[in-house]
């Protein structure tokens, strides 16, 4: 009955992988996927982390039955305060709502279905260009999806002009998809006046801000200063819907550890909204999983811990930002033609380069170099040693 089945393309992203390990070269470099990386090319549990895997293996009295619903409930709140603010006035107020998820792209999902239910609008404006997975994940939830301008390919920075004429022009009540730090695919991310602006005008029209928050203290290396947009839209009293991660700021990526908070008008809708929240989850997973997000609680919870934690993490922040240096020293160096400042002006994992489709395939070819074809490269998948190779094959795909 299946035979009719043509055979599905692989993830844009994902399928970069898929074929960087069929390549049997041994200078590869797989740039696709946004993973950290070591200076040694190798993948790094954190140490904060390794230390709560032992404390949860000591602790005897620990057990594995079924979370509830809506997950790990000292998680939920240790990462609303970790993301809003251990200062928030709607956590005060008890007018958030957390739920864990399945990383950020459950919590994606979840916040999607919960609006497609019970939110009066049903359209959803993404940044154009935006992660991919972002139209897929709002479509299927039952939400319409449309794109407002963002990124200015003349410029390689914010199309700022363009992003407030297309919400200015959105429908009342219209739900934007905001990344809250360093944005994906570009790097690049509005300024605090900038955001500012963008608060004015959502506030004014009733837009429905949704952060994507998959980078919390990888883009400045700071966990508050990457959630200032955030706390600036919390701070102002209104409604909000923010999906966290802990992929790529605590390495967790396959323990698919993140949460969904609402912050909602008052204590009460807050608490009602939370059972609406039960019903999305309940049909789709039962209960998330355990692990990760104890994991996660031990962190936050234990002051040692969690300063551990964020000194590993600038660390990972200001190795990628080495890495813009290094590669933008390395084209000067070379004399490549073109203005590569994008290089150490973008934020966050990736460099969006402005390699084309096909300066990106003749990359893949002649320098066994993986990217995604929208010339996306993850800036923590290089090092001090692949720098100079992959300085080469763009000197080499621009002046070929
Ligand atoms: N949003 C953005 C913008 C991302 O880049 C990612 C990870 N690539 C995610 C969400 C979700 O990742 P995960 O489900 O692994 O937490």
């Amino acid at each position: 009955v299946f035979a009719h089945l043509v055979q599905a393309p692989e993830d844009p992203i994902l399928g970069v992988t898929v074929a960087y390990n069929k390549d049997p070269s041994p200078i590869k470099l797989n740039l696709g996927v946004g993973a950290y990386r070591t200076e040694e090319g190798k993948p790094l549990v954190l140490n904060v982390v390794r230390k709560a895997e032992q404390q949860l293996i000591n602790d005897r009295s620990r057990i594995k039955e079924y979370l509830p619903i809506v997950g790990l409930v000292e998680f939920n709140k240790l990462s609303a305060k970790l993301i809003l603010g251990a200062d928030s006035p709607a956590i005060r107020e008890n007018r958030v709502t957390t739920v864990e998820c399945l990383s950020g792209t459950g919590s994606l999902r979840v916040g999607g279905e919960f609006l497609a239910k019970h939110y009066h609008q049903k359209t959803i404006y993404i940044t154009q260009p935006t992660w991919g997975n972002h139209p897929k994940i709002f479509t299927l939830a039952g939400l319409s999806v449309k794109t407002y301008r963002y990124y200015d390919p003349s410029t390689r920075g914010l199309n700022f002009q363009g992003l407030l004429e297309d919400l200015g022009a959105a429908p009342p009540g219209s739900i934007v998809l905001l990344h809250a730090c360093a944005h994906n695919p570009t790097g690049v991310d509005p300024t605090i006046q900038q955001w500012e602006q963008i608060r004015q005008l959502m506030r004014s029209k009733g837009l429905m801000p949704f952060f994507d928050s998959a980078y919390q203290g990888f883009a400045s290396g700071s966990l508050d200063t990457d959630a200032k947009p955030i706390r600036m839209f919390v701070a102002d009293g209104g409604e909000c819907l923010v999906a966290q991660s802990y992929a790529k700021n605590m390495g967790l990526y396959g323990e698919r550890v993140g949460a969904l908070s609402i912050v909602c008008k008052s204590a009460d809708v807050a608490g009602r909204v939370e059972s609406q929240l039960k019903l999305v989850i309940r049909p789709m997973y039962s209960s998330p999983p355990i692990h990760g997000a104890s994991i996660v609680a031990v962190i936050l919870r234990d002051r040692n811990l969690f300063n551990e934690w964020t000194l590993e993490l600038k660390a990972m922040a200001d190795r990628i930002i080495s890495m813009r240096k290094q590669l933008f020293e390395a084209l000067r160096a070379r004399g490549t033609p073109g203005d590569w400042s994008h290089i150490i002006k973008q934020i966050g994992m990736f460099t969006f380069t402005g390699l084309n489709p096909a300066q990106v395939s003749f990359m893949t070819k002649e320098y066994h170099i993986y990217m995604t074809s929208d010339g996306r490269i993850s800036m923590a998948g290089l090092s001090s040693k692949t720098v100079p190779h992959l300085a080469d094959s763009i000197h080499a795909a621009v002046t070929k």
